[in-house]
């Protein structure tokens, strides 16, 4: 099978986050995964040695350092767009508001289409899909697809759920709604989701190429870290939370969930 990673911002402004990888960084991570004989590309999905990177949020970042270095070694790669902040700044985070990031533009991201890159959903404005009722889930799922369709004029079929966070209703409302291609956060497939790697600030060049070649430390690490990124969504969505593992809602299980 082949692996996918999840980036979020790549940029070198300092955030109280693990989120952010530095451009010098992330080009060393490329340089690493192609020197080690893996193939950059998500259209494979069963081939081996094959890994497939996704960017999360739709950061202008992802605009003016991901974009030019991916292009220059001729990769591309899947970004997931929040269609209600194209052009706005990520109010939607409580967790590090006090630093706000913006987002790509309606125009950034049709150029990104032009330019090959796949433009996928994020929904149209990051709430924990789980948490919502019938009408607003699809309006979440729909309208971004609509809106997104329209910018770049093509298909909208890969959607990465905001905090890595679904369930069995989520993953249906999704299918139904025309997506073909669902990504999750964490080590966990389930519902017909694809499971992603998450890189973050501290994952050493070695460390991603561990989280490429399974190794199962590597995956438990981001996994816990992944929970906490829970727990964020939890906050969010202006719930008490109890307890780390206890007050998920009813996805299953997902902080559980680590390895097996
Ligand atoms: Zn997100």
């Amino acid at each position: 099978m082949s692996s996918v990673l999840a980036y979020h911002k790549v940029d070198n402004r300092f955030e109280l986050g693990l989120t952010t990888v530095s451009p010098k960084s992330f080009s060393r991570h490329l340089t690493a995964i192609q020197n080690a004989g893996f193939k950059i590309e998500c259209g494979r999905p069963d081939s081996e040695r094959v890994v497939c990177l996704t960017f999360d949020d739709g950061y202008d970042c992802f605009y003016r350092n991901v974009v030019p270095s991916l292009d220059s070694r001729g990769v591309k790669a899947i970004v997931f767009v929040i269609s209600g902040f194209m052009g706005s700044t990520n109010s939607w985070d409580v967790r590090f508001s006090y630093k706000p990031f913006r987002h790509m533009t309606a125009k950034q991201v049709e150029e990104v289409a032009k330019l090959g890159f796949t433009v996928g959903s994020h929904t149209r404005s990051h709430k924990d899909l789980t948490r919502l009722d019938a009408a607003s889930l699809s309006s979440e799922l729909r309208d971004s697809k609509k809106q997104l369709e329209d910018v770049t004029g093509a298909e909208v079929d890969a959607l990465s759920f905001p905090y890595g966070r679904y369930n069995q209703r989520a993953a249906e409302a999704a299918f139904e709604a025309g997506y073909k291609r669902l990504f999750g956060l964490g080590s966990v497939s389930r519902e017909g989701v694809i499971a992603r790697t998450p890189v973050y600030s501290i994952d050493s060049v070695p460390a991603v190429l561990r989280k490429l070649e399974s190794n199962s430390f590597e995956i438990f690490k981001s996994d816990i870290i992944h929970s906490f990124a829970n727990v964020s969504a939890l906050l969010s969505s202006g719930k008490r939370v109890s307890r780390l593992g206890g007050s998920a809602s009813d996805n299953g299980g997902e902080l559980e969930k680590t390895r097996r």
